[in-house]
């Protein structure tokens, strides 16, 4: 029987996304949101805020309104879907159409949203140094008490440098954050993932974490999302000498066999991580050879005992981290990279 498709294909662990989300609530006393932008960083934002919901999450955040009308299609009512692009004039139908909380982010959202949607829940978004969303410490002191007085549901900030625990900027911007909010009897929320792991200074009345949730750093305990298995179009014996691919960057050293998988950069598999990154049969590591090309990638299969179908790129063994690492980049950016012509399944 040979049913081997050309097909990569895609494996998220929805169970093991639930028991980070657990694993990250339990570091904390206050309530865990889910941040799902970015269709939940590239592992389906249906999937994903249908297991995170049965897991106990009752708040999700996305980057823009459309993202929540999907959201919001994939809950039902009841969960509050929160957009930190907030109120943009253009996001009015939406915003009002699936029950979507825009965290304002300037005088002129606050303006445009009490006068567009007038009793609509709304949260805000303050800048606390990132100098990226929010609204700056002294638009907040002008606006605090009319914007008090309209209810917020939240008060949020983000910060800039959580990944880095001894970074001063962490310090500082809880200061800033502290020191506009205080007294303020609003729910506030400063914690993505890195804040979380820094301590419960940090945590407020609501943590945000994305990436931790999908298994990246900086949650270091987290379990492995995202398998990808790129089936093996090919395998060739070539001498000593001869070349692999375009420009000829690698040739053989040794008598070698050679596997050709389908997947390249179209598929996410970005062509700077080139020979930095492996292939693995099961634990065996297979070096990339050569450039990685629009739809496949070359590998040294030479010490494999058996010709494996498949190979894995990414899994427990080079998690997306790893892969970032290769490639000069961040988890964040392999798992929102990952293609669309992958065949996914999820593992419940
Ligand atoms: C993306 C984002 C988050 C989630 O951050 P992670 O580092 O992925 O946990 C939280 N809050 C805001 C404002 C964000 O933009």
């Amino acid at each position: 029987m040979n049913t081997a498709m050309s097909t990569p294909q895609l494996t998220i662990d929805l169970a093991a996304l639930a028991d980070n989300w657990r694993a990250l609530d339990s570091l904390t006393d206050c309530e865990t949101a889910a941040v799902v932008k970015a269709n939940a960083y590239g592992m389906g934002a249906a999937q994903a805020v249908q297991t995170l919901v049965k897991a106990g999450a009752r708040h999700f955040f996305v980057a823009l309104a459309e993202e929540g009308a999907t959201v919001r299609q994939a809950l039902g009512p009841g969960p509050r879907i929160s957009v930190f692009s907030g109120h943009m004039p253009g996001d009015h139908d939406l915003i009002a159409a699936h029950d979507l909380t825009p965290m304002l982010n300037s005088i002129d959202q606050m303006l445009h949203h009490v006068e567009a949607l007038p009793g609509h829940s709304f949260g805000i978004q303050l800048d606390s140094g990132m100098n990226r969303l929010g609204m700056e410490a002294a638009e907040w002191a002008a606006l605090r008490e009319i914007a008090l007085a309209q209810n917020p549901v939240l008060i949020m900030s983000h910060l800039a440098c959580a990944d880095e625990p001894d970074h001063p900027m962490n310090a500082a911007q809880l200061n800033n954050f502290i020191e506009m909010t205080a007294d303020i009897g609003v729910p506030r929320s400063l914690a993505a993932t890195g804040g979380i792991l820094l301590g419960s200074g940090y945590h407020f009345d609501l943590t945000r974490p994305g990436v931790g949730l999908y298994g990246g750093l900086p949650f270091a305990q987290a379990r492995s999302v995202v398998a990808l298995d790129l089936p093996i179009i090919q395998i060739r014996d070539i001498d000593e000498g001869e070349t692999v691919g375009y420009g000829n960057t690698w040739y053989a050293q040794r008598p070698s066999r050679i596997a050709t998988v389908a997947a390249g950069y179209a598929d996410g598999l970005i062509r700077a991580m080139g020979p930095r990154a492996q292939l693995f049969a099961d634990t065996a590591r297979c070096p990339v050879v050569g450039r990685i090309s629009m739809d496949l990638i070359t590998a040294d299969v030479t010490d494999l005992a058996q010709e494996p179908q498949s190979l894995s790129i990414l899994g427990p063994t080079q998690t997306v981290d790893d892969l970032a690492d290769a490639a000069g980049t961040i988890g964040y950016e392999i798992l929102t990279s990952l293609g669309a012509r992958y065949q996914r399944e999820y593992l419940t």
